[in-house]
């Protein structure tokens, strides 16, 4: 990357547009209304329990107005009551939510319906107040609920048109106050209209530069693990490099120290060199040395099956063999297996003093030989194997029980 390169800043909310009509591509759309929806569902219990009150509160004060006031609410109050607490069993019904929004609407409906009603038929000088119920209801159930915007909107000018109707066909009050009070609930429904616009237009860039921000991170996640397997292998032969290996096993004796249900049986290790392989390079070449270390190196990737087992490149052409579980006995008939495996690639060496073919040398380690960490059960390997070098080379070596190394083969 050039000094000048730079990264692009992750967007925000104000680098998103979105449309006038607030619309969101398909299937972010139907996560933001699932989103808004069960946001709104949190708060509606309370919501509801607060326009109970009031509807209880509204009765109250009616009735000392006059019983004869009472006498004609009771009927519509009630109703209203009914629907709030219709709508309040819906919020606590989970399977049920997808009604709430429609029974949150009809409550509005029956409020400022009843508004009107109230408006018409109560013959008072304070009829006019009854009115102002349409608006506010309009208004506080499409806020405090958070209802579809465009539903929101034709509600409102359905309930408006309502209004202003009853307001002509009342006759409590003169022209003129109609015509305020129809001004008025106009200029305060279309601030509410408006301010609930920009609400919802303020959401909806909330939840698309949060949507950005998780996707991002979702890519960041990816890009981490490519990037921590990459740290973890080797390159040349495709086997966990030296960190990785030491990480692995750190790991595992930290399970088996721990008595963790995980935890494996018991760790063996096998360290296998390459025999004279520095003269193999000078035979060859180095780019021919490095192809006999892919090939080496397949055998031990091609026979280790086990989840927790591993074959690693240690350091040049010194590979580590993790097997977890199988007895030593089995390790050393792996050891075995896998050092003829390597001497039947019959990858020409002549110069080798131990054979025409590549081999390999061996030590083999065990967890129950009293190695207590990774680097112990190392130092044992790697003694056995410099004892496999000094016993002639292409064969195996362990370290056994009592801290002595012999030969297998
Ligand atoms: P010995 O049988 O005792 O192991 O003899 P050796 O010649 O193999 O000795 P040693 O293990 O010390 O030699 C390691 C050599 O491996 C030295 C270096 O040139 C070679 N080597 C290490 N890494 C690489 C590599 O990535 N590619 C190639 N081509 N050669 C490597
Ligand atoms: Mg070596
Ligand atoms: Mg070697």
């Amino acid at each position: 990357m050039t000094a000048n390169q730079t990264h692009n800043p992750l967007p925000t909310g104000n680098d998103i547009s979105l449309p006038w009509h607030l619309r969101l591509p398909a299937p972010l759309e139907q996560d933001f209304r699932y989103y808004s929806r069960n946001s709104a569902a949190g708060a509606a219990s309370a919501a509801l329990i607060l326009i109970a009150i009031l509807l209880v509160s509204a009765m109250v004060v009616e009735s000392l107005v006059g019983t004869d006031i009472l006498l004609k609410t009771w009927r519509p109050r009630l109703f209203s009551l009914m629907v709030t607490g219709g709508c309040l069993i819906l919020c606590h019904q989970p399977r049920w939510r997808d009604w709430l929004q429609p029974a949150l609407l009809a409550l509005s409906f029956t409020l400022s319906l009843s508004g009107i009603y109230l408006g018409v038929i109560i013959d008072h000088p304070l009829s006019w107040v009854f009115f102002l119920q349409t608006p506010l209801s309009v208004v506080m159930i499409s806020t405090l609920f958070r209802l579809p915007l465009y539903s929101t909107v034709i509600s409102t000018v359905l309930m408006t048109c309502a209004l202003i109707a009853g307001l002509f066909i009342s006759t409590q009050s003169t022209p003129f106050e109609h015509l305020s009070l129809a001004l008025l609930s106009l200029a305060f429904v279309s601030m509410s209209l408006f301010g609930q616009y920009v609400y919802e237009r303020l959401l909806r860039k909330h939840f698309l530069s949060e949507h950005v921000l998780y996707q991002h991170r979702d890519e960041l996640h990816t890009a981490n693990q490519v990037l921590e397997s990459q740290a973890t292998v080797d390159g040349m032969t495709g086997c966990i490099n030296r960190r990785g290996m030491e990480a692995r096993l750190n790991h595992l004796y930290h399970l088996l120290k721990q008595n963790s249900p995980d935890a494996p049986e018991r760790i063996n290790l096998l360290l296998f060199d390459i025999d004279f392989f520095k003269q193999y390079n000078d035979t060859y070449g180095h780019p021919a040395g490095d192809e006999c270390l892919k090939k080496v190196s397949a055998v031990p990737l091609s026979m280790v099956q086990a989840e927790k087992d591993f074959a690693a490149r240690y350091g040049g052409e010194e590979f580590v063999i993790v097997l977890t579980d199988s007895s030593f006995n089995d390790a050393l008939v792996f050891a075995e297996r896998m050092r003829n495996r390597v001497e039947q690639l019959g990858l020409p060496h002549s110069g080798s003093r131990v054979n025409q073919v590549v081999t390999i040398s061996i030590g083999v380690s065990c967890s129950d030989g009293g190695a207590d960490n990774g680097d112990a059960l190392l130092k044992q390997a790697d003694e056995a194997l410099y004892q496999a070098k000094g016993a002639g080379r292409n064969r195996v070596a362990m370290m056994n029980n009592q801290g002595q190394v012999e030969m297998l083969t």
